[in-house]
C-alpha cells in the first residue's frame, strides 16, 4: 500500500502535528489538577483560560459562555437535558428533525418517555428540514428546539435564520439549540448574531483530540449539569478537566477557524471535481449531498452494489471511506438520514460518504475514481449475475 487516502473526516480526523505536540508538552510539564491551590495547579488552570479564550474567539463569543464537555455527543445531552431539567415550567414540548445524530434523537427519545410532547421535523429531498412543518409544530407549549447545523450524512445546512424568525413569531421563549459538530470551524458560526442559546462543538472533526468538546450556553440561560462532583466547569460539568485535551481542542479550533476561508474555498474545490469526476464515470451514481450543502461531505449512491462491500475494497486500496454514518455504523439499519431525504432503498444500500479535509489533494481524488473504476464493474450485483 502506496499511500493512504483519508476520506472520512467527518468520522474523525487526523490531529494536527502541533496540536500532538502541544499535547505532549502539556501532559509532560503541565500535569497538575487545575484546582489545586499551588503553581502547578494554576499553571493548568491558565492553560484551561487560555484554550477557553481560543474557542470562544471562533464563536465571537464570551469565554464564560463556553463549558468544556467530553465532546458532542455529552454537550448535545447536556443541553437538552440541562436547559428542560433547570426550566421545569418552560413548557412540555420539543421539537427536533429526522435527521439528527443519534446524541439528540436518543436523549428526545428518553425524554419522550418521561412525558414530553416530541415533534421530528420532516426533510426535503436535499435534507433541508421542511419549515411549514416546523411552522405547524411550534406552539405556545415549545420549551427547546435542537437542529444540527450541518448533517454528518449528507453535509445538509439547516436554514437557522429561519428557524429563529418561526420561533421568534410563535413562540420567543424556546431555546434553540444548535448541534454544529460538523459545521464548526468549517463555516462562521457566530450565536449571538444567529440569536441562538446553545451550540454543542466537538474537537475530534477539526483536528483536535477525541474525548473532548465544548457548550456554548448563553450568559443568562439557565442550564443544570447532568454530572455531580467536584463543580468545575462552574459547577456545570464536575470531573477534573482534561487539560491536555482541553488544550488540544482550543488549539485545533484556533488553528482550523484562522484557515477557515481558504479551506471552505480549497475543500469546495474539491467537492465540484470530484462530483464531476464522479458523474463523467459513473453514470447510474446518484450524488446525494445538494449544491448547497457543506462541501466537506460528499455522499454518493451507487446502485447495484452493497456499499460495505465497496468501502472494504477501497481500503484494499489504502482508501479510506464510510458507509452513512461511522457513529452508529455498528447497527445495520438503513441510514435514518437518506430514509427522511426519501432516498429508495436500492440507493441506500449503496451509498458512500466521502468527507474531506483540507489536507486531502485532488491528485488523492483521481486515485480514488480510479480505484472505483476497477472495483465497482467487479463487485456490481449485476455483473455478478451475467457471469
Ligand atoms: N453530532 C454530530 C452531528 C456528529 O456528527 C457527532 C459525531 O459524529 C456527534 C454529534 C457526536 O460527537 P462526539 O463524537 O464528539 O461525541
Amino acid at each position: 500500500m502506496s499511500h493512504e487516502i483519508y476520506l472520512d473526516n467527518s468520522a474523525t480526523t487526523k490531529p494536527y502535528d502541533e496540536v500532538v505536540q502541544y499535547i505532549v508538552e502539556v501532559s509532560r510539564s503541565y500535569y497538575g489538577n487545575p484546582s489545586s491551590l499551588h503553581t502547578k495547579g494554576i499553571e493548568a488552570e491558565n492553560l484551561i483560560k487560555k484554550a477557553r479564550l481560543q474557542t470562544a474567539n471562533v464563536l465571537r463569543a464570551d469565554p464564560k459562555e463556553i463549558y468544556f464537555t467530553s465532546g458532542g455527543t455529552e454537550s448535545n445531552n447536556l443541553a437538552v437535558l440541562g436547559y428542560l431539567r433547570a426550566n421545569p415550567r418552560a413548557g412540555k414540548h420539543i421539537i427536533t428533525s429526522e435527521i439528527e445524530h443519534p446524541s439528540v434523537l436518543e436523549v428526545f427519545k428518553h425524554l419522550a418517555s418521561e412525558g414530553f410532547r416530541v415533534d421530528y421535523i420532516p426533510v426535503d429531498t436535499r435534507g433541508t428540514i421542511r419549515l411549514e412543518a416546523l411552522r405547524n409544530a411550534v406552539d405556545s407549549e415549545t420549551a427547546l428546539m435542537s437542529f444540527m447545523l450541518a448533517n454528518n450524512e449528507v453535509g445538509a445546512i439547516q436554514p437557522v435564520s429561519e428557524i429563529v424568525k418561526i420561533r421568534k413569531e410563535l413562540c420567543p421563549s424556546a431555546v434553540i439549540h444548535i448541534d454544529a459538530v460538523q459545521a464548526f470551524g468549517k463555516i462562521p458560526i457566530y450565536p449571538a448574531g444567529m440569536n441562538i442559546e446553545l451550540l454543542s462543538m466537538s474537537s475530534h472533526k477539526i483536528h483536535g483530540p477525541k474525548g473532548i468538546g465544548a457548550l456554548y450556553v448563553k450568559k443568562g440561560v439557565r442550564i443544570k449539569p447532568i454530572l455531580f462532583g467536584g463543580g468545575q466547569e462552574t459547577a456545570l460539568r464536575s470531573g477534573t478537566e482534561n487539560v491536555p485535551g482541553i488544550c488540544g481542542f482550543g488549539l485545533a479550533a484556533e488553528t482550523t477557524a484562522s484557515a477557515m476561508e481558504d479551506n471552505l474555498t480549497k475543500v469546495s474545490g474539491l467537492k465540484e471535481f470530484f462530483i464531476g469526476k464522479i458523474k463523467e464515470n459513473f453514470e447510474d451514481a446518484v450524488i446525494n449531498s445538494s449544491d448547497e450543502a457543506l462541501p466537506y461531505i460528499i455522499n454518493v449512491s451507487f446502485p447495484n452494489l452493497k456499499s460495505e462491500v465497496l468501502l472494504h475494497h477501497l481500503e484494499q486500496k489504502g482508501i479510506f471511506v464510510s458507509t452513512g454514518s461511522a457513529c452508529s455504523s455498528h447497527k445495520s439499519s438503513q441510514s435514518h438520514v437518506l430514509k427522511a431525504m426519501g432516498v429508495s432503498a436500492k440507493y441506500i444500500d449503496g451509498a458512500i460518504r466521502f468527507s474531506l479535509s483540507a489536507q486531502n489533494t485532488p491528485e488523492e481524488l483521481d486515485t480514488t475514481i480510479n480505484s472505483l473504476k476497477e472495483i465497482i464493474p467487479v463487485i456490481s450485483i449485476k455483473h455478478r449475475g451475467k457471469v
